[in-house]
């Protein structure tokens, strides 16, 4: 079986364009501003990029050092690549017993939740294990189509109600079922996102764009003076021209895609991708390809994109028009072509008007 080379990767191209690399802060050509600063790193398991225009208190270097500080405070809650997480402890305690946990990990899982219930639990933090079943989360597991019966299995220790948050002076977690792991590697790079462009703000930066991965969080104006304009990639062809071009206009916005993690069942030619129904508890297969959502914050738009894909273009659309919910979602039809469609409420975002109050340029 083949499995795709691209583990993570941007699904979301980051449009600014001006700057490279991560020590520039020399004034651009194009730039509005004297001074960007730019981070740029990995954090779990995928890239980052942290632009500045009008440059951050210390340089690239402090900003890469805040990113990084922030990004390694949200794996040290919730990663499930890392034994030494909160949440991998939590998932390799196997007892009935509660268990204790930050109130930073208490307050994301009831948030997450919540999310989730707004869409029927098609994103569902208890796939963990069928994730592992399926040889996409940290246990390299043999690349073997799981039978049936496995399936079957698996299934009876997953779902929302086969765990508990108990909320209190120590919050705790307590299984239904020993067995149960969480899985919050879907809203991981959102939480980052949502971390770092909060302690942004709390430093009184005017501009900046966060992007971990497909999940970003921007504010302000761009190195050029105009609205951040990030692309929604071309699923035929990525990291190439986008299919779209999105302004979050200060919102959070994230993409969740099947068209680089997966792998192909090389008897049957089948493509297994990272998402899984959990109605099903196997990868979904339909058309739609990637889903991309605006909200205030990247924990809401990377808990909501990943169950709108399970759904499928047209219920995550019609959910999206009931909810008054932006997204865009991209299909292939029969015939092999990309096909774009959005939520009416996402029609202010495609347009690219510059904001009011730009902070910073230099006239
Ligand atoms: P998204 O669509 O955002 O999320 C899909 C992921 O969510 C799947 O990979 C699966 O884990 C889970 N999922 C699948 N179906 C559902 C569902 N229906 N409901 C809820 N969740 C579902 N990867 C590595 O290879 N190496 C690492 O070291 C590593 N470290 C990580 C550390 C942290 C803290 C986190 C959060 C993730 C880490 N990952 C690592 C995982 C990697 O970042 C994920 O594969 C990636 O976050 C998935 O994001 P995505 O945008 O590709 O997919």
């Amino acid at each position: 079986m083949k499995k795709n080379s691209f583990k993570v990767a941007f699904l979301a191209l980051i449009l600014t364009g001006l700057v490279q690399g991560c020590s520039e802060s020399k004034p651009q050509a194009a730039s509005a501003f004297e001074k960007v600063d730019v981070a740029e790193g990995q954090t779990m398991g995928t890239f980052y990029r942290v632009t500045v225009p009008g440059g951050y208190e210390g340089g690239s270097q402090a900003l890469k050092n805040e990113a990084d500080a922030a990004f390694n405070f949200v794996c040290d809650a919730i990663s499930t690549f890392d034994e030494n997480a909160e949440l991998a402890k939590f998932n390799n305690h196997r007892s009935l017993e509660p268990f204790e946990v930050s109130p930073y990990l208490a307050n994301v899982l009831e948030e997450v939740m919540h999310e989730s219930l707004r869409i029927g639990f098609a994103t569902d933090i208890t796939v963990g294990p069928l994730v592992n079943l399926w040889g996409f989360g940290p246990e390299n597991r043999p690349e073997v189509i799981p039978t049936q019966e496995q399936i079957d299995e698996v299934r009876t220790f997953v779902g929302p109600d086969k765990f508990d948050i108990r909320k209190g002076k120590i919050p705790f977690l307590v299984k239904v079922d020993p067995r149960v792991r969480l899985d919050l590697s879907t809203v991981g790079e959102g939480l980052g996102s949502d971390l770092l462009a909060s302690r942004l703000d709390r430093q009184n930066v005017a501009n900046y764009m966060v992007a971990v991965a497909g999940a970003i969080r921007t504010k302000g104006v761009n190195p050029k003076g105009e609205p951040w304009k990030v692309g929604i990639e071309d699923p035929l062809a990525p990291g190439s021209t986008p299919f779209a071009v999105v302004c979050p206009q200060g919102m959070a916005m994230s993409t969740s895609g099947t068209y680089r993690n997966f792998f192909i069942d090389e008897k049957t030619n089948e493509r297994f991708s990272h998402i899984i129904d959990p109605q099903t508890g196997k990868p979904i297969n339909h058309r739609t390809v990637s889903v991309t959502v605006i909200a205030p914050s990247a924990l809401t738009t990377d808990t909501l994109d990943t169950g709108l894909m399970v759904m499928g273009a047209d219920k995550a659309l019609k959910w999206a028009e009931e909810n008054e919910v932006p997204i865009y979602t991209v299909e292939i039809n029969e015939k092999g072509e990309a096909v774009g469609r959005y939520s009416r409420y996402m029609e202010p975002y495609l347009k690219c008007e510059l904001p009011k109050d730009r902070v910073g340029i230099k006239e």
